[in-house]
């Protein structure tokens, strides 16, 4: 390539240009038999049951402590077919590149996607990219396909009575992360942004009762149990002193006046095990490389259906809703 480092409009007529960014950047990064065709579609092998998904990524800015965009891209949607039992097999990348992005940072975020998806255990298959006008700047979307085994049945319908609700480890990491870059405040909190498929198949290997599993993302653990608490018309009984929360992010809510039961993650997920299945689900996660911290919180009750709740450290009960408004935009 002509290293005029800038991506222009030439990248993407579809010319000479286009397939030089290509061949450079992402053929390169993301080879396999199947991308190396460069068909019109790809062609792969499937399952009786399949789980499929697709996420769009404004994450801003590009490149943040613990991640970028390009492993936020894969994490976020390899994460939701893991939700559903799936294991993650295909990818698909469509990359929306503004005129002006930086060549080198363009190669960073491919080589970063690139080596998630290896981590993760997919493939990406197909993909596509478009140049548009503005300054400088990237989105990513990824569509995703898993193998779900016939035995498997976790659904956000399946939160039963009884159950323990688990969280993988410490709440807001992500959040905290982008808005101390963002406001230029120095401190080491960095994303906890990971693929779970170790922390999800060690559960399912080791035949943890799992009725539901969802990822904290946007919106975090209070939106996200409110839904579930909806969904599977239960109510979420939680314990505020076991919620797991790394001091510098619970300092820095301090700070700020955040919660962090509000604040997004990317590599934390909430399961939903039977009870007698507790402790040594927490002592599986808590071995593996992203469930370090993880913690009983609570259970699931049966006093209103639809809702859920924290019991307070000095005794009181507070309602827990979804989150309102626009929380922080362009998390993910
Ligand atoms: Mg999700």
């Amino acid at each position: 390539m002509n290293h005029e480092k800038k991506i222009t409009m030439a990248h993407g007529s579809g010319g000479r240009a286009t397939s030089d960014l290509i061949r450079e950047i992402f053929a390169h990064a993301f080879a396999n038999p199947v991308l190396d065709a460069m068909e019109d579609a790809a062609v792969v092998t499937g399952s009786e049951k399949i789980a499929f998904t697709t996420d769009s990524f404004v994450v801003d800015p590009l490149e943040f402590p613990g991640g970028d965009i390009g492993r936020l891209s894969v994490c976020g949607t390899v994460n939701d077919l893991l939700m559903r039992g799936a294991v993650p097999k295909y990818l698909t990348c469509g990359f929306v590149l503004q005129e002006g992005l930086d060549i080198d940072l363009l190669q960073r975020v491919v080589t970063s996607l690139a080596t998630t998806a290896k981590e993760a255990g997919v493939t990406v298959v197909a993909g596509d990219t478009k140049v548009v006008e503005g300054n400088g700047g990237m989105f990513i979307n990824t569509s995703g396909v898993g193998f779900v085994p016939q035995d498997i049945h976790i659904s956000a319908a399946n939160c039963q009575v009884g159950d323990a609700i688990i969280v993988s480890g410490n709440l807001g990491d992500h959040h905290a992360a982008l808005l101390s870059q963002r406001m230029g405040i120095s401190n080491t909190i960095t994303s906890d942004c990971a693929p779970l498929g170790e922390e999800v198949h060690a559960l399912l290997s080791e035949k943890i009762r799992v009725h539901c599993l969802r990822d904290i993302t946007r919106g975090g653990l209070g939106t996200v149990l409110k839904e579930l608490a909806e969904a599977s018309q239960v109510t979420m009984a939680l314990d505020e002193d076991q919620i797991p929360v790394d001091v510098q992010v619970r300092d820095f809510c301090g700070l700020m006046g955040l919660d962090p039961l509000y604040m997004g993650n990317e590599g934390k997920l909430v399961a939903f095990v039977a009870p007698e299945d507790a402790a040594r689900a927490c002592e599986i996660l808590s071995g593996c490389a992203y469930g370090r911290n993880a913690a009983v919180i609570g259970t699931v009750t049966d006093e209103e259906p639809g809702s859920a709740y924290v019991r307070t450290a000095i005794g009181g009960k507070r309602v827990l809703d979804v989150l309102f408004g626009e929380g922080l935009p362009r998390i993910c």
